[in-house]
Order: structure tokens, then sequence, then C-alpha cells
């Protein structure tokens, strides 16, 4: 018998191996084996099984590594299917379908000594005083691990094993989990009596699951060929019945996750598990603690598992072993979470599924959202995609009859949107001071949100002191020496940093430029910080938090702020992007946002959708108790229609036009891109390539009719950690025929060996 091999070293190649008599019967395909390479002996994963190979001369697989079955064929049915889309090896997907501590085993589970209390028999032995005392605390303990008792009680491993040989205690290793969220007590929480529009999501939802899971027997469903061609991922497996995806089109406060819940209930009543993926940023103890509690007790009772990138490799492995054997039913978690292995899958939950945290920015580049609907199709589970502000992709999908649109237009106990108030930035400058960080009328909002003790956010979506620093007479501005971007000034630390490489420098007081030396140096733009500062000023007695990753060094930090913000310790709470999601407090009936241009400047076409979202998400964080909320936007272009449909919570107008502009100019959702950048530290030689690229690119995309090919040109971010980076853009229809020419393309291309190429498919950052 022969295994074809795909080795880890990732050669986006596979090779066959003979499987010696001694191992016969245990290589079966997902199999983890050794192999010999060359000289050395690499680990790889048996991706098929044959009976003969084309080639002569085979050698023999080493061994057999690991637990048998980790790997299993839907696991690697869906890594293949990440590999070929996203253009990346095959080796590479299953790092991410796979976490490196399961694959390693590295970690283990962590056996731990135990001292557990027996039964007295007969008399009572007579102990010495230590001896007492130790014995008193494993009395009332029980049980307890025994570092944790000798930390306890200060004595040694000894006097507890006189204790064992007098028949007292049983000292015994035994799995100890490692529970992030351990210590907490959860209050166990029933299913809410659903309005008319959650109950009609929720029955779709489930008569879905019905019909797909053939009447609830798990498992029933059998997986489609794997290597099924389609031009688009959303329709996979099209001779099969379609299982349907659902796009929940729910205003902010609308109970989405309420109905998430019970649509939850109901895959665990028929035998299926489910998992729920929201974004990093928002994967809060708040949203841990809501699923976790519904499913704490009662009948459904089941743990529930969580995946996000904070994790030791202990605490992931432990995660995902209690998934793989069935205690843990529910997943929630970022990103990686849409390979958790729960088997069977009745249901995957996407929440804020616009949100850009959901495409990984390294190989295997994929998008999660995108890649639960083709798990979806694959183990016939029931996708719902939920947000306030559906991507433009999701929506068109929906207006298009692929997905189902399911709406939730009203706030639970019809609950009023807040009021969005726009001041026009532009009239409020004052003579030669400029224009001020806070308008009249924010000044004025904040002010009677402290006389009334209720609470208010403030939203800016840089974080740092200002922009950069200038010279007024030289025009010097302070650069990375490595990066093409001006460098933030950052008060605290009196630093001059630099947001994508991490350089520091010390802030100067002078100009720097020897022939200029002008003392008056100025720093432009704002961030967090100077809004921070500004405030004290304004407001001396106001308690005031700012929440960025400046102040986030450490994982507790932002328990510790939510938890005061929730008891009201803070009145004004100010931050980046970090705070615009998810979260719930009644008590804020204002939120200010500082500058609403920022987004619409990047450049990107997404730029106006981003702006757009940002500003519903951080509205939906006001008016969420019984009174009303206000919002204040300050911004120098208060007509733009992102400003404009946002101030009337109208998704479906700026949706209208904004896909017209997308039509027009064949971005997508009417389109998909990749993205290829070349990188090197010699900028000719990145050029040159890039050139090279570019026509190899269009002779092997001759058959993509739709195809339109911009560029090389430099990057909009042209040069980061000192490497000079150089775009292609392609946009076509048929991105499945694209990617796999572009994978051929760069199996065969030879490369200067100081330049790199990335190819990224339906990226979301185009910098
Ligand atoms: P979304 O996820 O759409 O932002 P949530 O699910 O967080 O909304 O709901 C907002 C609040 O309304 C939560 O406190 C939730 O418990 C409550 N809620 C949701 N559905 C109902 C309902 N049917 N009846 C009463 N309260 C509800
Ligand atoms: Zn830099």
């Amino acid at each position: 018998m022969v295994a074809r091999v795909t080795l880890e070293i990732a050669l986006r190649k596979e090779f066959d191996y003979l499987i010696p008599a001694e191992l016969e019967g245990q290589v079966e395909i997902g199999t983890r084996v050794k192999v010999p390479f060359g000289a050395r002996q690499v680990m790889g994963v048996v991706t098929g099984l044959a009976e003969h190979s084309p080639v002569t001369n085979l050698r023999p697989i080493l061994k057999v590594l690991g637990t048998p079955g980790l790997i299993t064929p839907k696991v690697l049915d869906l890594a293949r299917w990440i590999a070929r889309y996203y253009c990346c090896p095959v080796e590479t997907a299953l790092k991410s379908v796979l976490p490196e501590a399961v694959r390693r085993e590295e970690a283990g589970w962590q056996e731990r000594l135990f001292v557990h209390l027996l039964p007295v028999v007969g008399e009572m032995p007579k102990l010495t005083r230590r001896q007492s005392d130790v014995y008193n605390v494993i009395e009332e303990w029980r049980e307890i691990s025994l570092q944790e008792l000798l930390r306890l009680t200060g004595t040694t491993t000894d006097t507890v094993r006189r204790l064992e040989d007098k028949g007292l205690v049983r000292i015994a290793p035994q799995i100890s989990e490692r529970d992030p969220y351990g210590r907490e007590t959860i209050l166990p929480t029933e299913p809410l009596a659903l309005n008319p529009e959650q109950k009609a999501a929720l029955d779709a939802i489930c008569a879905a699951m019905d019909k797909v899971q053939n009447g609830g027997s798990p498992g029933a469903g059998s997986l489609p060929p794997s290597d099924t061609k389609s031009d688009d991922i959303s329709d996979a497996q099209k001779a099969h019945e379609r299982i349907p995806t659902f796009l929940l089109h729910g205003v902010t406060g609308s109970g989405k996750t309420e109905v998430y819940l019970q649509a939850i209930a109901y895959a665990l009543e028929r035998g299926f598990g489910a998992i729920v993926l929201v974004p990093e940023i928002s994967l809060t103890p708040q949203t841990v603690e809501r699923f976790k509690a519904r499913f704490s007790s009662g009948r459904l009772r089941t743990l529930v598992a969580v995946l996000h990138s904070h994790l030791s490799a202990g605490e992931r492995h432990d995660e995902w072993h209690k998934i793989r054997q069935g205690r843990a039913r529910i997943v929630i978690g970022a990103r990686s979470a849409v390979f958790a292995p729960v088997d069977p899958l009745g249901l995957i939950i996407v929440d804020e599924e616009h949100e850009h945290s959901y495409k990984q920015e390294e190989a295997p580049r994929y998008h999660a959202r995108d890649v639960a609907v083709v798990r979806g199709q694959r183990e016939r589970a029931v996708v719902v995609l939920g947000s306030a502000t559906p991507s433009m992709e999701s929506y068109y999908n929906a207006r298009r009859g692929k997905y189902v649109l399911l709406e939730l237009p009203t706030r639970v106990d019809d609950r009023r949107l807040p009021v969005v108030r726009v001041v026009d930035m532009r009239r409020e400058a004052k003579g030669d001071r400029g224009v001020p960080i806070f308008s009249q009328m924010l000044y004025e909002a904040i002010l009677k949100r402290l006389e009334r003790k209720e609470q208010t956010i403030l939203f800016l979506n840089r974080r740092g002191y200002s922009t950069s620093l200038q010279c007024m007479k030289c025009g010097y501005v302070a650069g990375c020496p490595n990066c093409s971007v001006a460098l933030t000034y950052h008060r605290t630390t009196q630093q001059l940093c630099c947001h994508i490489c991490g350089y520091q420098a010390v802030a100067p007081s002078v100009c720097p430029k020897s022939d200029c030396r002008n003392p008056a140096i100025r720093y432009a733009g704002m961030g967090t910080q100077r809004v921070e500062e500004k405030l004290a000023h304004l407001f001396p007695h106001a308690r005031i938090q700012r929440m960025d990753s400046d102040v986030l060094t450490r994982k507790q930090e932002y328990r510790r702020i939510l938890g005061d913000f929730r008891t009201g310790k803070i009145d004004i709470l100010v931050g980046t992007q970090m705070i615009a999601k998810g979260l719930h407090f009644p008590n804020v009936t204002l939120v200010g946002i500082i500058y609403a241009d920022l987004s619409l400047h990047i450049p990107d076409f997404r730029a106006g959708e981003r702006t757009f979202q940002l500003l519903t998400q951080v509205s939906g964080r006001a008016g969420r108790g019984d009174v009303e909320g206000e919002v204040v936007v300050q911004s120098f272009t208060p007509f733009h229609p992102a400003v404009q449909y946002a101030r009337r919570h109208d998704y479906v107008g700026f949706y209208e036009q904004e896909i017209e502009f997308r039509q027009e100019l064949k971005y997508p959702p009417v389109s998909r891109i990749a993205l290829i950048t070349l990188l090197g530290r010699n900028e000719d030689k990145v050029r040159f390539t890039a050139n090279h690229v570019r026509r190899e690119l269009d002779r092997v995309l001759e058959e993509c009719k739709d195809r339109i090919i911009a560029g090389p040109a430099p990057a909009p971010l042209s040069r980061a950690e000192t490497y000079y980076r150089h775009q292609i853009m392609i946009r076509t229809r048929h991105m499945t025929v694209a990617s796999e020419r572009l994978a051929k393309l760069i199996q065969d291309l030879t490369l200067p060996e100081d330049v790199r190429m990335v190819v990224d498919i339906d990226p979301v950052n185009l910098a």
C-alpha cells in the first residue's frame, strides 16, 4: 500500500510513501506520520491511499504519530477547500484547522496530583500536631490539589505522605482542566418570550434545521465530493439540496442574541451542536456569560467551550478536546472557532458578520464567515449571519436570493433608536485658535449627563496624543525610518511611535533638522490621549477613563474597566473601536463621535461602508436602558452619504447608493478581488518583479474573460517594516478559476531570493 502525504514544510506538493508491513492498518487518511525527506525526517499528514504509485523507489513511512483520528475526513476536506480557494498549501490550511497545541500535543492534559479524603476506618490514628493541622485542611476541602495544599499549609509533601501511610488520604493524579472562566458563578437564565419578529426569525431557522437534517438523525447528512468546483464559494455542492444561509439583519438592541440562544437550544434538542463566532473584540465575559448562563442547567445542560487568541497552548488544547469528546456542544469563539470539531454540527452563527477581523491577515488568509458558509454546506449545518450593518457582500447575496433575509427592524420593547445630531465642525472654528476638540453641542451634552448622573461614551478611532509632529517653519514631519507613515506622539510616555512597526523615539523639543532647529514644532491631529486630557481640563470633577490598546496591555485591565463602567465608577469612557461594539450599558445615554471623517479618508473602496458601519455601531451603544439615547457626530463632511444615512438609521438607503458605485467600478460584491503584493528591501527589484508578475498574470488569466487587472503600483502603505510594497489587483467574478491559475503560477514562478509574493483572495485590507 502507498500513502500520499502532505509535508509540514509546506511545499505545495504531495509525496508518495510506502506503508511498511508493521504499520499496515495504522495508516488512514488524516493520520499524522514521520517520513524521510532528503536527509531529514519531517512530519506530514496522509491525504490519500492507493495500491500503487507512479513513482518508483518509494521510501517507507517511518512512524505513525499522535492520537489517531485527529484529522477526520471532514477536517481534511475543509482544509483542502481553503488551500484551493485561498491559494495556499494544504499544510498551511491544516495549521489553522487544527490548533498547534493539539497537533503537537505538548501541552497535553495537565495531570496534577490530588489529595482525596478517605473515610476513617476504625479508630482515628494518632497524629502529630503538624499532621493534624494538615489533615484538618484536607477534611474541609475533601479534595484538593497537592500543590494548593502545600501552599495553604506551608508543609512538605512528606507530611502528606505520612497521612497517606496512615490510610487517611489518597494521593492520586487527576486531570484538572484549565478553565479560563473557571472561578465565576453563573446564574441560569430562562428563554424570553419572543416578539413577533424574533419568533418569525427563529421559526425560519428551526424549520431549515428540520428540513436539512433529515428529521433529527444526527450525522445523517453525507459529505459532498471534495473536488466540487464552483464559481462562488457560497453555492458549492449544487447537486444536493441547498442548505439555506440566513442573514439576520437586526438593528442594535433588537434581540438577535436571544434568537441565537433559542436556535441553539433547538439544535441541542435534536442532538446537534453549535458554533457561535463573534469578533475577538466582543468576546467579552459579558457575551460568554449569556451563553453559559442559558445552558448551565436544565435538560439541555452542556459545557460551553470558549476559543480566543489569548488562550495558552494548554487552555486551547483542553477546550479543543472538550469539544471533540462531545462534553462541550456549544463553542463560542473568534475567527478560528469556525474549525471547532463539533460533530454532528447543526448550526453556525456568525455574529457581527460584517467585521473585518473575521479575515485572517496571514496565511491561510481565510475569511471565517465565508468558511462558515462552506462548512455549513458540507456538513449540512444551518448558517446564520447576523448584523445591524450587514456587509455589502452578504446583503447583496440576500437581495439576489442566495441568502434568506430575516429582519428585526425595531429594538425590543420598542425602545427608540437614539437621536443622532450631526455637527458641522467647519462652523466651529474659533478664529486663529483653530477647531476645538469639542463642539459647543457636544460639550453641553456631556455636561447635562454629568448633572443627571448618566454615562457618556466618546469615540475616536485613533490612539496616542497627536497624529504627527510638524515643524511650522521648514515643514519637517517626523516619519518612521522603516515605514511610509508619520510617527504618532504619545504624551504619557513622551515618545514618538510608529503604529505599523512599533518603532519608538524620544520626542524632540526642537526641529531635528540641523539647518532649522526651530523650537516652534507642533503636534497636529489628535488621538485619544489628547481627548482625555482636554476632558479632564473641561470637566475636572468627572471620572474619566481611556480605553485603547495602549491602556490594555494587561488582559485583566479590560475586564476591570468594563466592570467599573458598569457599576457606575466611571462617568465618561473615551476609546477607540474597542468600545464600539457589542457593549450593553443601560445607563449610557450619550455617545459622542469626535471625528467621524477619520475612516472616510482611508484609501480603500470600502471607506464609506466602514464609516457607515462604525457610526451605526457606536450609536447603538446609546439609549439601551429606559432613558432615550442621544448621539452627537462631529464631522467636517456632514453631508457625506455615510454620515447622513447613519444619522437616519437607514441601512437600505445606504446600501442602495453604495451598490451603484460598486457596480460602476466593478468592485465587490459585484466582483471578487485578489490582491497580489510583492515585498522586498530593494525597491527596484520589487518593481521589476512586480512588472514580470503582471505579464505572467495576463497570460495565465486569459480564460477569465471578465478580469480587470490593475497595477503594479506602490501599495497605499508603500513601505512597512523596511520592506517596499508593490501591488497588483485582480477583479473577476470567477475567483475559483482565478485562484487555481494563481496557485499554479506561484508554483512555476521563480522569484528573486529577496522578493516575497503574498496573494490575498477577498482581501479586506487594501493597504
Ligand atoms: P442585539 O444582539 O440585537 O444587540 P440583544 O440580544 O443584546 O440585542 O438584546 C438587547 C436586550 O434586550 C438584552 O438585554 C436582551 O436580554 C433583551 N431582550 C431580547 N429579546 C427580548 C424579548 N423578547 N423580551 C424582552 N427582552 C428581550
Ligand atoms: Zn514603522
